[in-house]
């Protein structure tokens, strides 16, 4: 195991990093901008040091100021957490090559599932199913358009760097196609430098289900069941859960398999998410692959028990898995609630100083959270304030410990995404767990 890591992150990622760190008797050193000198995450890391001012671009993905503070530090690894620079290739490469352990896939992984559309042509080989479209980019408009009739209209045009849900746009017949594809081409390469676009077919309201997996160094893949991600907006995740309630065990089951003999065949290890789409009839698509632990991934340790931020840990280090599959079982139910400060009118983010803070508690209650009383929202970074989680023995259970949860939870002072969680909750269609992508457009338009 490692003595001493660095944290390339903020937020709740790098005190959730910290926790791990902790609990295996690891030293951790947190960076920070001089804007989040008064941050949890630098009060509970071993060591801090600052990597520049509060622009992301100036300290948190500036590679330069986060290697000179591991060679200053004396660090084994880095743990990239999610978002910044965790999904940059170059960056993982660069840390291997300075003598860190980088905490994550190799950067040849990243990269290739950077591009979403080489990493579906990729996916394909391994015989994962992927959604009907072109193979690969497509040059012009005039191409696009004669295979979107071919596939069949409703599509979708979508950036092959994307993330973040840019760069993406549905085209419903030839009239709308090019202005979509246009669109999708000029939100691609001012939001990635990469205008290359590629097209699938549009699924209707599918649900955004993924499975967690995990490779070690010494050829062995894992799955930690799904994720159920559906629940959206502007194609951004607002609550998840595990396991899915819309997939029954054999379909489950299926699903695991082909993604853990993809990772397998990849080669890949440490942590990873494969992104599916399901259809009506149960049909499954690949969409991508996150090569980082997710937003999302508590869900999954409540309902599995697994540590999974102290496995990147175990892996990275070159530990082989000590669990087999059969020793991964769904126990319960688990919801996650992203508590953003943003106003729950327009959805704009609503930064400010947190006047008032208490979080709830009680059986099956885990709050991911880095703000506290006085604590000042900054207009840099994220929205996102606190991570809600709960479990429960079965789905009903959650949904009223999450109700409860969610009426317990005080944050004056900003505006937050709270009310809109609270509205969720009494939809019948959420309760009844009968939904897609598009329930946020279907029941809050
Ligand atoms: P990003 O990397 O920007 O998050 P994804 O490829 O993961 O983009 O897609 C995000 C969301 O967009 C999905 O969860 C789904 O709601 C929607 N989406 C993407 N591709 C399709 C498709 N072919 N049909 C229907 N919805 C889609």
């Amino acid at each position: 195991m490692f003595r001493k890591i660095l944290i390339a992150n903020r937020g709740e990622i790098a005190l959730r990093i910290i926790r791990a760190c902790k609990e295996l008797g690891v030293k951790s050193v947190a960076v920070y901008s001089d804007v989040d000198k008064e941050s949890l995450h630098v009060a509970f890391a071993d060591e801090a040091v600052c990597i520049g001012p509060a622009p992301a671009k100036d300290s948190y993905r500036q590679i330069k100021n986060i290697i000179a503070a591991a060679e200053i530090a004396q660090v084994d690894a880095i743990h990239p957490g999610y978002g910044f620079l965790s999904e940059n290739a170059e960056f993982a490469h660069i840390c291997e090559e300075c003598g860190f352990t980088f905490i994550g896939p190799k950067s040849e992984h990243i990269e290739m599932m950077g591009n979403k559309s080489v990493a579906k042509e990729t996916m394909k080989k391994f015989g994962v199913p992927v959604v009907p479209g072109s193979d690969g980019p497509v040059p012009s408009v005039e191409v696009g358009l004669a295979l979107a009739k071919k596939i069949g209209f409703p599509v979708i045009v979508k950036a092959s760097a994307g993330g973040g849900g840019k760069g993406m746009r549905v085209a419903i017949n030839e009239l709308a196609f090019r202005s979509s594809f246009e669109l999708a081409r000029g939100e691609a390469e001012q939001a990635f430098g990469n205008g290359e676009v590629y097209i699938e077919k549009y699924i209707e309201s599918p649900r955004h289900v993924e499975v967690q997996v995990f490779g070690d160094k010494h050829g062995h893949a894992l799955h930690f069941f799904e994720r159920e991600c559906s629940i959206q907006r502007r194609h951004q995740k607002l609550l998840e859960e595990a396991p899915c309630i819309g997939i029954d065990q054999k379909l489950r089951e299926k699903m695991g398999e082909i993604s853990v003999k993809a990772v397998k065949s990849l080669g890949y290890w440490n942590a990873g998410t494969i992104e599916y789409l399901v259809d009506k009839h149960g049909n499954f698509y690949f969409m991508e692959m996150n090569t980082r632990i997710q937003v999302e991934h508590p869900v999954t340790e409540m309902i599995t028990g697994y540590d999974l931020v102290q496995l990147q840990l175990k892996v990275a280090s070159g530990e082989p898995f000590k669990i087999k599959q059969s020793d991964i079982r769904v126990l319960g139910h688990a919801i996650e609630c992203r508590i953003n400060a943003e106003d729950p009118e327009t959805f704009l983010p609503s930064p400010g100083t947190i006047t008032d803070y208490y979080a709830p508690g009680g059986v099956g209650v885990r709050i991911d959270s880095n703000v506290y009383n006085d604590y000042r929202v900054l207009p840099y970074y994220d929205s996102m304030v606190a991570k809600l989680i709960v479990s429960g023995k079965t789905r009903a259970e959650a949904i009223a410990r999450m109700r409860r949860s969610l009426d317990e939870f005080i944050i004056q002072g900003i505006k937050t995404s709270i009310p809109l969680h609270q509205q969720i909750m009494d939809v019948k269609a959420y309760v009844d767990g009968d939904f897609g992508t598009d329930f946020i457009e279907r029941y809050f338009s």
